[in-house]
Formats: C-alpha cells, structure tokens, sequence
C-alpha cells in the first residue's frame, strides 16, 4: 500500500520512461523488449534439457525421478538484461515493472495444453516480506491467474540464495517450506510461480513438499530461465 502510494507520487514527479532507452511512456517499450528480452520458445525438459515430443507431457518418463516438478514454462531465457530489470523490480520496489510484461506472461501458459486446479507462489519468509512490503513471486502469480493462493509458508529464514554455490543452496532451501492447509492440496494438479529458475532448488523443495502433502502433479511458473543452469 506504502509503496504503490509511494510509487504514484514519484510518476507525478517523474514521468514513467522505459527503462533501457528511456523514451517516455511506459517502464518497458516494445523496442526494448524486443531487442533485449529473448523469448523461451523450446519446449524442453527442464531435467535433461532434451526435446519433448509428446504432447502435454513436460518431463521425461526417466526424468521424473529427477525433479519434483512435473514441468517448467518459462517466458523469456534469463540473460544480463533481465537480471537488471528483474533486480529493479524486486529490490527497486518497482512493481509496476512486471505490467509490461503481462500478456507476454499469459501468453506462455495460455499457448500451452495444460490445466491446473491450484496456483500458488514460492513464499518469502515473513520478517523479509513486511521488510519488503511485497512478494513478487506473488505479484507475478497473480499476473498469471488473479486466483494465487499462498499454499506454502516458509518458516525459517535461509541466507541470500545469490551468495551461495549450488550444493549450499540445496542444503539452505531443503525443508523450510511447510503446507499451510494438507486438505487444500490433496489430489490436485498445482502451479507454483516464482521470478526466475536458476539452479532450481526452490521451485523443487516447494514441490516435494506439495507431492508429500498430497498434490498429483506440481508444475513450475517462472518469468526467465537460465538456460545454462542444470536442474536440482
Ligand atoms: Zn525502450
Ligand atoms: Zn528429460
């Protein structure tokens, strides 16, 4: 509430400018988003990052040992330009940045086969959300679906994922994600939604802990992947 009054003031005084060629008019103009954002087009297994042929299907049948997700979708593959745009919409407080991108959003889940009873977001851990006002993790899943619903809490703080080697992100993300109603979750097919899949490691300790809890089939939501990155 504080930062989108906050936010409305500051356009009062500064018009809204794209944010890489500053032309007035929006945070992000088309041209920019063209010219710097690249689009996730393959429909690859986040796994093994081999192609997948059958329609529906978004894992490997011998991949799904490998990951608790059931399916990764992406809308643009993670590169410098994005890492500083996405950096000024989590720690900028600019919220508004993910509008530009919202049918571009819809667009990656809506050109796909796929259904899902449940969409929720990767939490922030409480004391870190009130510090920043806003989860965008949460912004973004209700970009995609004004029905997110948080699902999971996260009930101890882990150190900054960014200062970390892959191993330690593991070991730091494992079992601090807790079901907040078993019931809700039971036999569903759910989305989880989070900014951007590097190693994986969230996205994956939020869907084990869903499978435990009873959900059928877990699939991740993420607006850039880094396609580089191998899975957890
Ligand atoms: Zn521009
Ligand atoms: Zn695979």
């Amino acid at each position: 509430m504080l930062v989108s009054m906050f936010n409305t003031a500051l356009d009062l005084i500064f018009p809204i400018t794209c944010y890489f060629c500053h032309r007035p008019g929006k945070d992000l103009c088309s041209n920019c988003e063209s010219k710097y954002f690249k689009p996730f087009t393959k429909t690859k297994c986040h796994v093994c990052h081999g192609i997948l042929r059958i329609p529906g299907v978004y894992i490997h049948r011998l991949c799904v040992r490998n990951s608790a997700l059931d399916g990764l979708f992406a809308t643009y593959v993670l590169n410098e330009h994005l890492k500083r745009y996405i950096g000024q919409i989590k720690y900028g407080f600019y919220l508004k940045m993910i509008d530009p991108l919202k049918l571009k959003v819809r667009q990656t889940l809506s050109n796909r086969a796929f259904s899902y009873d449940l969409i929720t977001y990767v939490p922030l851990f409480s004391q870190r959300q009130r510090w920043r006002d806003f989860n965008q993790a949460q912004h973004l899943a209700q970009v995609v679906d004004f029905r997110a619903l948080p699902l999971l809490k996260k009930f101890h703080s882990t150190k900054s994922q960014g200062f970390l080697n892959r191993n330690m992100r593991k070991i730091n993300v494992n079992n601090c994600f807790r079901v907040i109603n078993r019931n809700a979750v039971k036999d569903k097919v759910i989305l989880i939604c989070d900014d951007v899949y590097t190693t994986g490691s969230t996205l994956n300790a939020c869907a084990r802990v869903l499978k435990e809890a009873g959900a059928i089939k877990v699939y991740g939501y993420v607006l850039a992947i880094d396609e580089l990155a191998a899975d957890a």
